[in-house]
């Protein structure tokens, strides 16, 4: 079998491992073999695309691409296995920088190469363009996540002047591949006018939009990656990111649906985007909260008929989902029906909530969709609200001046009773303050979650 014809059937079960991998990840059972397979696959392709591909490369370049795996992978395989399950948005928003700087530099090398062919150079600009505002957003979006960068900054007429950016590098790329320009210099030009626009397209950018975000630059690297593949006919990298731009899309769309958000509005019309509106949405609301004792809460749960647990973000810090199951197993044992509340947007990443309680074998099926859920409230005695905020927030459906007003949220405040579990009065990522934690039904229990549900544990044992 001569090398080329090797190379495609490499090519081809690779792709087929993407798909297979891709699929799999939409279950939290599959997940993991899902994405072995899918690296597996990876792995084959530029392994013959090294060996097989063109076989007149000099060792020395061997050398450097088999160092320079070797970096890669001890780096990421590191990072990965000590990065925290709360810190995974923000490795997510960095490996994938990575992916669109990769994409923008082929394309930077590739310049003088296709410089004057315009069909050519059309794919190499869009690769390039597109590559870099997904590297410079990603890197923006790992600070703002990792709270190294204001999630809010105020930026005055930052609409305008991203408007007058993107049209300028646009235009400016066209120029180079319409007009046939082969200065190189342009290239890297073009390549810091899209650094830019990256950078201010992400930086006003906050309060609950960043998941629409991430997962937008996801897509972005994706296309980036697919004109690489047109470039150098490489059907397994145009396979790839074309998986990777469309799963992406599909991602950005569903998480828009999530948050009742047009994506012209969050890339347009950011949250909480320096104006008096967002000003008024993070003022406090004031009025008294009722702080309510682990004691207390275990009774009203015992005696509860049916118990809704809504997990966020604070479960995930404190780590709190295998004891948060204890406790539901605990109610479930004595006749209590309890399901778990999920939120499109709870947590730091799509999905977030699902992976963490099926880390702690939760049932499937007792996780409740928003539409689904948000209906049964009104035949609800109980709602355990566990480290979230944003997502259960009224001032969204109230609150026309609030910064996240518009995003569907879980309608706890039409259940019987409902009692949060905090350590302080600290805002949530939106940062702004929540009026549910006032209201008459509403009881304040607060603690490190992980703390307080072990404590509701032993509670109801003695009971
Ligand atoms: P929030 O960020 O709104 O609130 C989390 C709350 O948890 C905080 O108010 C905090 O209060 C509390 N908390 C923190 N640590 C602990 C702990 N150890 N024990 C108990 N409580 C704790 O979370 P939600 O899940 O409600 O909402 C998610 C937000 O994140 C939304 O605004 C969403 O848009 C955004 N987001 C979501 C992404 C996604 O893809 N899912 C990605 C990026 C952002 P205190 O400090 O007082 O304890």
């Amino acid at each position: 079998m001569n090398s080329t014809l090797l190379l495609d059937i490499i090519y081809l079960v690779a792709s087929v491992t993407f798909i297979l991998g891709l699929k799999m990840l939409s279950k939290p059972e599959s997940a993991r073999n899902g994405n072995l397979i899918a690296a597996a696959g990876m792995t084959a392709a530029i392994l013959g695309t090294i060996f097989l591909r063109n076989n007149q490369i000099p060792s020395i370049i061997y050398i450097l691409l088999f160092a320079a795996i070797a970096i890669g992978t001890i780096i990421g395989w590191m990072t990965a296995k000590k990065v925290k399950m709360t810190a995974m948005p923000q490795l997510v928003s960095i490996f994938n920088g990575m992916g669109g700087g990769c994409a923008a530099l082929i394309s930077l090398m590739e310049f003088p190469e296709h410089a004057g062919h315009m069909k050519l150079m059309i794919t190499v600009m869009a690769g390039l363009v597109i590559g870099s505002v997904s590297f410079s957003g990603s890197v923006v979006a790992f600070l703002k996540l990792n709270g190294n960068l204001n999630s809010n900054p105020r930026i005055p007429f930052y609409n305008v002047i991203n408007a007058l950016i993107l049209v300028a590098t646009l235009g400016f790329a066209a120029y180079i591949s319409f007009a046939g320009v082969k200065d190189m210099n342009m290239g890297v030009i073009a390549l810091a006018m899209a650094l830019l626009y990256g950078v201010m397209f992400v930086l006003p950018i906050g309060g609950a939009d960043m998941p629409v975000v991430i997962s937008l630059l996801n897509s972005f690297t994706g296309l980036a990656a697919a004109a690489g593949g047109f470039l150098y006919h490489n059907e397994v990298m145009l396979t790839g990111g074309i998986l990777v731009g469309s799963a992406g899309t599909l991602l950005t769309v569903a998480m828009c649906e999530g948050m009742n958000r047009s994506l012209f509005s969050v890339v347009f019309g950011a949250f909480g985007a320096g104006s008096a509106a967002a000003a008024a949405g993070t003022s406090a609301t004031g009025g008294t909260i009722k702080d309510i004792s682990v004691a207390d809460t275990a009774v009203l749960m015992n005696y509860a008929k049916k118990v809704v647990i809504v997990p966020g973000y604070g479960l995930a810090v404190a780590q709190a989902q295998h004891v948060m199951h204890e406790l539901e197993a605990l109610l479930e044992e004595r006749g209590v029906e309890v399901s778990y509340a999920i939120h499109p947007v709870a947590g730091r990443m799509p999905g977030h909530m699902n992976v963490l309680l099926a880390e702690s074998n939760v049932d499937y099926a007792k996780l409740k969709e928003m539409d689904d859920i948000n209906p049964q409230f009104d035949t609800t005695d109980v709602v355990l609200i566990v480290g979230a905020n944003d997502v259960v927030n009224p001032a969204a459906k109230t609150n026309p001046q609030s910064p996240i007003y518009g995003m569907p949220i879980l309608e706890v405040e039409r259940a019987k009773s409902i009692i949060v579990n905090k350590r302080s009065m600290n805002a949530g990522y939106a940062g702004i303050d929540n009026e549910l934690f006032y209201q008459p039904k509403t009881s304040m229990l607060f603690g490190d979650a992980k703390k307080v549900v072990t404590d509701l544990v032993a509670e109801l044992k003695s009971m």
